[in-house]
């Protein structure tokens, strides 16, 4: 599987703009990987770190951004699940949206889900997207290529071509892959590519027109139940055909071994399947007792499974309808302690903007999924960090070098020489989510309403402020 020509590097697409020159004087920078945690100040030049310390002096020509004293600045957000629309459903979000959207909530990378109208199924379709965002995203902007062709589970896509056009991953998202053989077959391509494959859980003929999680709110809304087994099941089944599968390049190396090469298979860092927004605490436990065993997998949650639990649909409200639904305080409880320990390795949005038309109708009709670019970070914040149940670096972890570990990308970090790439917040600013404070197209977001704690000021990519917002201003 690695004997083929090395496999071409992941491609994020951004629009230029001229680099800024500028000073951030006396903000609490804190970047937990590279032991940054301190109020100093930081210089920006030529789209780099100039500069970072407790005191930096510049010539008087420099501006000095004197209105973000007292706030933090975190390495830039990296988004490992987002829909961004395009192509085809812009209606919904497009990629100039979409990204003005992850802008205001401190991203500085977002990765765009496949399932769009034509499907991201072959590298034309890759290639055409990236190019333009290119032209029009205000942040770098991933694609994720589909497993299989128009997610109908039945063939592969075209893994190699559209690793060859530059995708950062494999997914179906919206969709599992629920046939067996092929996921194993779409494991040896993805890791020919160098690639993870992103898989959405999801029992189908357990779901199947359920509104909300299964459990006691579901029975007193007489609304139909989504079972945790769902989830956790189909998590069972894919931790074995990972085992599988690692067990068979063992052997493959260790065939190669005996004629001279490698005696391990080189599994390049990168993990082999990536669990997308777990939900529940049985996953959280497959999980932690997969990476005891050594399994090459990695999970992520959401913002809205962090927040939320079930007994908030009470209020019919088709904003909280999400796939998979938010569970119980129970569940949340534990999908809370297996990020802080690490067990979930990341933070992924989730972002899915829909048109009034398809949410603002009966709840057992309305389509799954929220917003959720501009609010992830003050809504962590909210419900982890100012309770005391997780620490604020560790948020920050799962935010930037986490989702990188899982993708294989560099992340962004407050170092001198580094790529400018970080986000300015305000952790004392409270704010209510209404319409006005959303920047994508869509207004579906489950926090309408909510009053949070902390916000995005300020967005710098390559240099350059992407997105800033006056302290107070909607
Ligand atoms: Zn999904």
């Amino acid at each position: 599987m690695d004997s083929g020509p090395r496999p071409s590097a992941p491609r994020l697409a951004c629009r230029a703009f001229p680099p800024e020159r500028f000073l951030v004087p006396r903000v609490h920078l804190l970047d937990p990987a590279e032991g940054v945690d301190y109020v100093g100040d930081l210089l920006v030049e030529d789209g780099r770190i100039a500069a970072i310390g407790k005191r930096i002096a510049v010539d008087t020509e420099v501006p000095i951004l004197d209105e973000y004293t007292g706030c933090w600045v975190f390495p830039g957000f990296v988004d490992p699940h987002a829909h961004l629309r395009t192509p085809g459903l812009e209606y919904k979000e497009d990629i100039a949206s979409g990204a003005r959207a992850a802008a205001a909530g401190g991203y500085v990378t977002v990765v765009a889900m496949a399932n769009t109208d034509p499907v991201v199924d072959s590298g034309t379709v890759a290639s055409w997207v990236l190019g333009k965002a290119a032209q029009d995203a205000v942040v770098r902007v991933g694609q994720v290529g589909a497993v299989s062709k128009g997610l109908k589970g039945e063939e592969l896509s075209e893994m190699r071509e559209l690793a060859d056009s530059g995708v950062v991953a494999f997914a179906d998202d919206g969709k599992p892959v629920s046939d067996a053989d092929l996921l194993l077959h779409a494991l040896r391509y993805a890791r020919g590519t160098g690639r993870p494959i992103l898989l959405h859980l999801e029992n189908k003929s357990l779901s199947l027109d359920g509104v909300m999680h299964e459990g006691k709110w579901s029975a007193r809304l007489g609304l139909r139940g989504i079972p945790g087994i769902c989830e956790s099941g189909p998590l069972a089944r894919d931790l074995e055909l990972v085992r599988y599968a690692v067990a068979e390049e063992d052997r493959l190396a260790a065939a190669r071994a005996t004629a001279g090469a490698p005696a391990s298979a080189d599994r390049g860092g990168t993990p082999m399947v990536h669990f997308q927004h777990l939900s529940s605490a049985d996953s959280a436990r497959l999980v932690a007792g997969a990476k005891r065993d050594g399994l090459p997998v990695t999970a992520e949650v959401t913002p809205f499974h962090l927040y939320f639990t079930d007994e908030r649909l009470r209020a019919f409200d088709q904003n909280l309808k999400i796939n998979p639904p938010i569970r119980s305080e129970a569940d949340r409880e534990a999908l809370i302690a297996a990020l802080a320990d690490g067990t979930i390795d990341c933070i992924g949005t989730d972002h899915a903007p829909h048109a009034p038309q398809e949410k603002e109708v009966p709840i057992e009709e309305a389509l799954n999924g929220s917003v959720g670019l501009e609010t992830a970070f003050a809504a962590v914040h909210t419900a982890l960090v100012a309770t005391g149940k997780v620490p604020l670096a560790r948020v920050v972890e799962a935010m930037t070098t986490g989702p990188c570990r899982v993708l294989g990308l560099e992340a962004p970090r407050l170092a001198e020489g580094a790529p400018a790439d970080f986000c300015i917040v305000d952790l004392d600013e409270r704010w209510t989510v209404t319409p006005a404070t959303l920047r994508g197209k869509s207004r579906n977001c489950a926090f309408l309403g909510e009053t949070l704690t902390g916000r995005v000021r300020s967005t710098v990519v390559d240099g350059a402020r992407r997105f800033e917002r006056a302290g107070g201003e909607a």
